[in-house]
């Protein structure tokens, strides 16, 4: 795209991800991202872009978390999330308004849709950034880590409009809702949004933990050390005792052991808690982006060398076998 070109795409979008008509979490973290841009590259407007049916309470609800305008796409087409009836609608209104910079959850659904769209729009794209800032030129800095995490690349996207970045859940915080103010802008899609070639066939709700991690005081976290189902139930027990949610890495996710929600680190939640225990985790680099916020890290290893120890306030190498019964057995005393 020639230079002088560049500067007819302006202000900064967020896709307001919902679900059986309820925002996602990110979605309103977005707004507070897009707010933090907004002040530094001197934007006067953030718009948040609603697909779904009869979700017009969502789009006031993004005018209360920071929107300026909700660009509203209301079909019973768009209902449930399908990638290309939403991808056609998205970029034809991209196509039209011409944004500066387009945010988007780095969830399934987020993910899914930023590649298409990017490729369609002939843009580049940053997935799962762990951090966002303005430079100099007014430019997009989008952070990713790269090569395993050892390495954080700051990718910029110069010739291409718009900027387009995916974010992971818990990097931002939803700000607090303010006095409604901005306008809905009521998209106009057309009739038949059916794709021959997608159709949804059955959907089922994956079970939710009923505590999120992003939001719990305590997390108790659990890796491979864990070593059987059976087992996990130790975790779910310390973690009941102390209030807290359970949450993992990816051996646990890929046995099973938890849902794609639960689990910590680079590509997947950022947390803060009060109190994480990191359980038979080894503590590589991809998970413990994910904690370094928390106020306290504990760790029980039985590997007096494992990397966890370095990041942990407190260390305890033992066995989980024996540590965490006794553990359990004294907070039953406490609380
Ligand atoms: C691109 C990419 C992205 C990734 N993203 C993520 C991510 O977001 N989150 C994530 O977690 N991983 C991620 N991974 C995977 C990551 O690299 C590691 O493979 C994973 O985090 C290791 O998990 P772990 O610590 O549970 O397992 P391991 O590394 O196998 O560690 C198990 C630990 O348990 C200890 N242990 C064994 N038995 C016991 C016992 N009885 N009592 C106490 N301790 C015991 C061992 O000493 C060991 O330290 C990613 C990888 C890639 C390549």
């Amino acid at each position: 795209m020639p230079a002088n070109k560049l500067d007819d795409w302006k202000g900064i979008w967020v896709f307001a991800e919902q679900e059986e008509n309820s925002l996602s979490e990110i979605s309103l973290e977005l707004l507070s991202a897009a707010k933090l841009l907004a002040r530094k590259r001197g934007e006067t407007e953030i718009s948040a872009l609603l697909l779904g049916h009869g979700v017009k309470a969502l789009a006031e609800q993004l005018l209360v978390y920071g929107a300026d305008r909700v660009f509203l796409a209301d079909h019973s087409g768009l209902a449930k999330y399908l990638t290309l009836p939403y991808t056609r609608v998205v970029c034809e209104l991209i196509r039209r308004k011409k944004p500066g910079i387009f945010l988007l959850p780095a969830t399934s659904l987020g993910s899914d849709l930023a590649s298409r769209v990017a490729a369609r729009i002939n843009t580049g794209l940053s997935a799962h950034c762990t951090q966002l800032d303005i430079n100099d030129q007014g430019e997009l800095m989008q952070v990713v880590p790269a090569f395993g995490g050892k390495v954080m690349a700051t990718i910029l996207c110069q010739n291409h409009r718009p900027q387009m970045a995916t974010v992971r859940p818990g990097v931002f915080r939803r700000g607090e809702p303010r006095q409604k103010k901005g306008t809905i802008e009521d998209v106009t899609v057309e009739s038949k949004l059916e794709d021959e070639n997608q159709k949804v066939v059955a959907s089922q709700r994956e079970k939710k933990p009923t505590q999120s991690i992003e939001e719990a005081e305590v997390v108790v976290a659990g890796g491979a050390g864990i070593g059987s189902r059976e087992d996990w139930k130790w975790l779910e027990r310390l973690a009941e005792n102390l209030g807290g949610a359970v949450g993992g890495t990816r051996p646990p996710l890929d046995e099973g052991w938890i849902s794609e929600g639960q689990m910590i680190g680079q590509s997947g939640k950022t947390i803060r808690p009060k109190l994480y225990i990191g359980v038979g985790i080894s503590g590589v680099i991809q998970h413990v982006v994910g904690i370094q916020d928390a106020k306290m890290i504990m760790a029980i290893n039985n590997d007096p060398q494992a990397a966890i120890f370095q990041t942990a306030d407190l260390g305890v190498v033992s066995d989980f076998h024996k540590i965490v019964p006794l553990l359990i057995e004294e907070l039953k005393k406490i609380f």
